[in-house]
């Protein structure tokens, strides 16, 4: 099954497999949906290749990854007809495997995954390319509370704010209880068997309601782990979101200058 996956992916990808780490027994990866179109972000291109403090999206995403070096690789998913991503980076591999909606990516990605070399038992870490200033310490911290978990899990932060349920006509209707609510994030890290078979089991519905991994290996009846992250760790989603992530970037990066100048 792996030999014929690993030559279905040379195939497709024209890319060598992840170099292999025998001393590493099991694996971790990270895997970067990145073929949305971005329709809420008003803008021209997809919203993942709009510049933001120098650089577009997607690349401050990527180096948050790269500058954990506990992971062996990292493969970013675009739609089938992208020309416009490519990386330098010997650890990156990108592969023209986006589908219809996020979970189709995933999907996708995952068996690009498996095709490069990773195995049933590795981790693999899905984190969204809108979601830029995730940090190489949160990503870290989630490996650290996973690593030894029988499930895996997820970053999320507890909802701070009061919750209302709409009804059609765009009035509250009523109060949720915010007691035990968490506002899920990525990335969120699972066996690549675990995802695998929870995604499988989905498939045929279309991944009908399944917005994040998480949501699909709740349904096989297992209880991902909630890791406590960062509110700054927010998706950009609409207009208003890149002025947001462009503030956050730049004060780290006076902070980083300041910190040097010391
Ligand atoms: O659209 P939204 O921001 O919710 O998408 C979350 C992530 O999933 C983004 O990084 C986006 O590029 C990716 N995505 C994808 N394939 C799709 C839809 C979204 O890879 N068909």
């Amino acid at each position: 099954m792996l030999a014929i996956l690993e030559s279905a992916h040379t195939m497709l990808t024209n890319a060598p497999p992840f170099p292999d780490k025998a001393d590493a027994p099991a694996r971790c990866y990270a895997l970067i949906p990145c073929a949305g179109s971005g329709s809420r972000a008003g803008t021209a291109q997809p919203k993942q290749y709009q510049s933001i403090a120098g650089a577009r999206l997607i690349d401050h995403t990527v180096d948050a990854f790269l500058g954990v070096p506990a992971l062996a690789g990292v493969g970013v998913v675009v739609a089938p007809e992208d020309v416009v991503y490519t990386s330098p980076h010997a650890r990156v591999r990108v592969w023209h495997v986006g589908g219809a909606t996020r979970a189709h990516s995933v999907f996708n990605g995952l068996l690009a995954l498996q095709g490069a070399g990773a195995r049933p038992h590795d981790w693999v870490l899905v984190h969204d390319a809108a979601r830029c200033l995730v940090r190489p310490a949160e990503v870290e911290a989630l490996i650290r509370a996973c690593i030894n978990d029988s499930v895996g899990g997820l970053l999320a932060v507890p909802v701070p704010d009061t919750l209302k349920r709409a009804d059609c006509k765009g009035r509250a209707e009523q109060t949720v209880d915010r007691v035990d609510v968490w506002q899920a994030q990525t990335p969120q890290m699972f066996r690549v068997s675990t995802l695998w078979s929870a995604l499988e089991a989905q498939s045929a519905e279309g991944f009908a309601g399944i917005t994040d991994e998480a949501s699909a290996v709740e349904r096989t009846g297992l209880t991902p782990l909630l890791v406590r992250g960062s509110a700054q760790n927010f998706k950009v989603t609409y207009p208003e979101d890149f002025a947001l992530a462009e503030a956050v970037l730049q004060s780290r990066r006076a902070t980083n200058q300041r910190e040097d100048n010391k």
